[in-house]
Order: C-alpha cells, then sequence, then structure tokens
C-alpha cells in the first residue's frame, strides 16, 4: 500500500425472515441509511475515533429491519440496485465492509446475501478485498465465504457484542489493506445442526463453552478471526445450518482452529436445550393457575414477532378465552400481548374506555392455525402515538386483558403495559408473544414457562415442516451418522470456487 489511506465502502442489507410465515417484508422496512448517514450508525466510526482517522470511509447504502417475513422480490430489486449503483459510483475502493444479519429470505432467490455479494463482486472487481460481519443466527454457504476475504459474527445471544464484531470485522479490515498482507486464508466447515436460538443462548451451557473456545482459537498465531454460527432455523433452504470459519495468515493454523470449534458444536448438540422449561399452552396455564406465584409469565413463542412471526396469529389467545376459568370478570387478572386487529382498534377507540364492544381481529396475515377471533369485551384504555403498534387497545374480556394494537408490537418493557393502565406485577398470569423473556419481564417474573405454540417461529422445529434443508440434518436426523467436520479452504475470489457444493 502507499502511504494513502484505504478507502472502504460499507454497504449491507440485514433482516433475519421466516418462510414459515405468510408474512411480507417491504423496502420501507429496511430504514435505509445512504452516503456520510451509513457512518452515523457505528460509534467507532464518529469523527476523530481511530478507525475512522485510519480509512477514507465511504457509506453506500446500509439497510436493517425488524425480523419479519420473506423479503418481496421487488423490495430486494429495488434495494439491491441502489446498493449496487451507489457502490458502482463510489470511485475506486480498495475494500468493502460487507454489513449484513445472513439470515435474509427474498422470493424466489436462495443464499440471497451470497448473491448480492457476488453481483457486488461484479462492480468493485475480484480483487477489493472483503469483510463481512453477521449476526450468529446467519448462514454461511460457501459462495458467501468465496467473495469474502475476512468472515466473522457475534459471539454472545443475546447480543451484547454486536458492535463489538462490527467494529473487529472493520479494523481486521483496515489492517490487512494498511500492511497490505496477502489474502487470508479461509477455513469453512458447514455443521449439520440447525437449533432455535432460544436453545443457544451462550449465557448457558454447552453454547457457553462451545463460544469460549473461539475465543481461544482466535488468539492462536496465524489466526485473524474465529466464528461460530448456529444459523436460523425457520427458513428452509439449503443453507440453513450452524457453520464455523476461521480466517487468517496460516493455513495450519486456520484449519486446526476451525476444526476445533466445529467439533465443539457438533459434540455438544444433544445437550442444547430451552433455556426456560416448555410445555403445551394448556400445561403452562394449568401449572400457572395451581401456583402461588405471582405474576406467572407464559412465552407465546410461535409467533413471536421479534423472531420474525407474523404476530396476528389468534391461535393462543383463542385458547386463552376458551378456559371456563377465566369467563368471569372476577376470576384470575390475566394479560395478553397481543394481537393486531387494526379494524377493531378503531371500533374500539371510538367507542371508548368503558364501552362495551364486539370486535374481531387477528389472522389477517397468519390464518394457517386459526381464523379471525370476535372478541365482546370491554374498552379498559385506548392509547395513541406508538412508534410500532400507532394506536394500542386495551379490551377486558372475562378476566382477560387483551391487548389490541393497530400494528404488530413487541411488549418487551414494563412501561409497555403500565402506559396501557395495567400492572403485570399484580396480574396472575401474564402471556406474552415472545421466546425467553426479556431482561425486564424476566426480573418481574415469580415463575415463567416457555408455551411450544403453533406460528411462523414455532419452536418445535421438526413439526414445521421443512423440506428443502440438506440432510441429515440434526435433530430432524436424530441418530445421524457422525459428518465430515474437516476444514475446507475456499478459494479466494480472484480463483474460481471449485470442488463441489455441499
Ligand atoms: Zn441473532
Amino acid at each position: 500500500m502507499s502511504t494513502s489511506r484505504p478507502v472502504i465502502a460499507i454497504a449491507g442489507l440485514g433482516i433475519e425472515s421466516s418462510t414459515f410465515s405468510p408474512a411480507r417484508t417491504q423496502a420501507p422496512a429496511f430504514h435505509p441509511r445512504r452516503g456520510a448517514d451509513v457512518l452515523s450508525g457505528y460509534p467507532f466510526l464518529a469523527p476523530g475515533a481511530p478507525l475512522r482517522e485510519a480509512a477514507d470511509w465511504r457509506g453506500a447504502l446500509v439497510g436493517k429491519a425488524l425480523p419479519g417475513g420473506t423479503v418481496t422480490a421487488a423490495a430486494y430489486a429495488e434495494l439491491s440496485a441502489e446498493l449496487l449503483d451507489r457502490l458502482g459510483s463510489a470511485g475506486r475502493i480498495d475494500g468493502l465492509w460487507f454489513d449484513i444479519h445472513g439470515a435474509m429470505t427474498v422470493e424466489g432467490l436462495d443464499d440471497a446475501e451470497a448473491q448480492l455479494l457476488a453481483r457486488i463482486r461484479q462492480v468493485i472487481g475480484p480483487e477489493t478485498v472483503v469483510s463481512t460481519s453477521m449476526d450468529l443466527h446467519g448462514n454461511v454457504s460457501r459462495e458467501l465465504v468465496h467473495h469474502s476475504d475476512l468472515i466473522t459474527c457475534y459471539r454472545m445471544a443475546p447480543h451484547e457484542d454486536a458492535m463489538d464484531t462490527k467494529e473487529r470485522a472493520a479494523r481486521n479490515l483496515v489492517d490487512l489493506l494498511t500492511n497490505g498482507a496477502p489474502r487470508p486464508v479461509k477455513a469453512w466447515i458447514p455443521v449439520p445442526v440447525l437449533l432455535a436460538g432460544e436453545q443457544t443462548s451462550t449465557r448457558v451451557e454447552p453454547a457457553r463453552s462451545v463460544y469460549a473456545a473461539v475465543a481461544e482459537v482466535e488468539a492462536a498465531d496465524g489466526v485473524t478471526d474465529a466464528a461460530i454460527w448456529v444459523g436460523y432455523a425457520w427458513a428452509d433452504e439449503p443453507r440453513n445450518r450452524a457453520a464455523v470459519v476461521v480466517t487468517g495468515p496460516s493455513a495450519p493454523a486456520v484449519t486446526a482452529g476451525a476444526e476445533r470449534l466445529a467439533r465443539g458444536f457438533w459434540e455438544a448438540r444433544h445437550a442444547f436445550g430451552f433455556v426456560a422449561p416448555t410445555g403445551t399452552l394448556d400445561d403452562c396455564l394449568d401449572e400457572a393457575l395451581a401456583s402461588t406465584a405471582r405474576p406467572w409469565f407464559i412465552s407465546d413463542t410461535g409467533d413471536n414477532p421479534t423472531a420474525g412471526g407474523a404476530g396476528d396469529v389468534t391461535w393462543g389467545l383463542r385458547h386463552v378465552l376458551s378456559r371456563p376459568e377465566f369467563k368471569d370478570s372476577c376470576g384470575p387478572t390475566v394479560v395478553y400481548a397481543s394481537l393486531p386487529g387494526p379494524s377493531a382498534v378503531e371500533e374500539a377507540a371510538k367507542a371508548g374506555v368503558g364501552a362495551t364492544v364486539t370486535v374481531t381481529a387477528g389472522a389477517e396475515v397468519d390464518d394457517r392455525h386459526a381464523g379471525p377471533l370476535t372478541l365482546t369485551g370491554v374498552v379498559h384504555a385506548v392509547q395513541h402515538g406508538d412508534r410500532d403498534a400507532e394506536t394500542e387497545v386495551v379490551l377486558r374480556v372475562g378476566s382477560v386483558h387483551v391487548i389490541l394494537t393497530r400494528l404488530r408490537k413487541p411488549y418487551h418493557h414494563e412501561h409497555d403495559f403500565t402506559a396501557l393502565d395495567l400492572d403485570p406485577r399484580t396480574a396472575d398470569v401474564v402471556l406474552v408473544k415472545i421466546g425467553y423473556l426479556e431482561p425486564e419481564l424476566f426480573a418481574m417474573a415469580a415463575d415463567w414457562k416457555m408455551a411450544l405454540t403453533p406460528g411462523g417461529v414455532d419452536q418445535d422445529l421438526t413439526r414445521l415442516g421443512h423440506h428443502r434443508v440438506r440432510r441429515p440434518l440434526f435433530p430432524f436426523d436424530p441418530d445421524m451418522p457422525d459428518p465430515d467436520l474437516t476444514a475446507r479452504v475456499i478459494a479466494p475470489s480472484n480463483d474460481p470456487l471449485t470442488g463441489p457444493d455441499e
């Protein structure tokens, strides 16, 4: 390299999208940042920060969406065309930081991020050095590794190290460009295991130990970075499975490191369990009613909007309302969060607090498990102006306080409830569409359980109906033989990708 600073572009599209949800994601959901605005998303690239000064950063387009359904072909076409266009007019660039999630599904397209990077390569050329950073719930095909020079992901779930990971990916790219070192060797190993995020939290074993080895591998001589991807369980493409990649200047070091991490993940496969007790919704309700612990929380997990559920599945609420214990307003106090129903919210809001209304809500997006639900109840609260929900209404049906929303909204904080004149601390049972409880809810719960309910992010993976994932795959094939966990050294992007697609 000359003494001038390297020019580095930043681009990427990030979403975790369920192919088991009938919901669709449109372009505005990505809230794209463009040009200089891209840099403002990263504190370590603030003016004056050492990394900011080490390179000439050029924001192209970076979009990040909440988890949701498959991205429409039109939305992907529009966003990717603009991203490529901006890269094409960025002038000569030495490096690209490809900031993605890795679990984006697009209508009619497999392995969307690898396909996007292949198209980017046609614009920036095979010699530009690419550093890819991802969520550990992303998927890593050999094509994605082929088109990347460095590739890494988070090491913590929940993702407390998200910004550290992005900074590491950016810094390793700057170092590589500044030192003029040869391209890293890339050792990739697909691990035929597909697990839910709720089974692989790094706060608990076995993921805690499996991931602790990543930093040890990274610390070895000849290794630049190391990463383990759990993969994304609620999409059905050949790429959906766990993977390991280790990068660095030494082929023996990255190979040995990758094989150690892949073996560790594979050998732990039977030990991954849910982070909380699970049961059917009826089991959970029976246990909650029999217990004296209050409040008792139940996750209605199959339709969790923050994992990609449509959010408007009525199956769980229909089940709750059918229980005889809750038919009378003197019954145990239950809070249910939540069900979208735009017309129901409008009618209830118009009728006002204290009015008795009959409204129909839910199943506009996902009606596969139960149809729209008609409810008769008393309007308990009306709230306008929420960023996600826009308008929220609480309807008391028997002893159940049902939160209805105009648009889907996650309920993760105590104030989400208290703003609606609900006190979850004094309720008997609180049901939330969520996976593991977010910290505030976890701290509030005297006891809790995850209900394995149906929906776009059903936690019981083997009943979802995957048919395109590569087999054999654990736990779909629980007694499968040991796979080949030797490292595949993937050719750099300026050499052809040879060998079998696997
Ligand atoms: Zn994730």
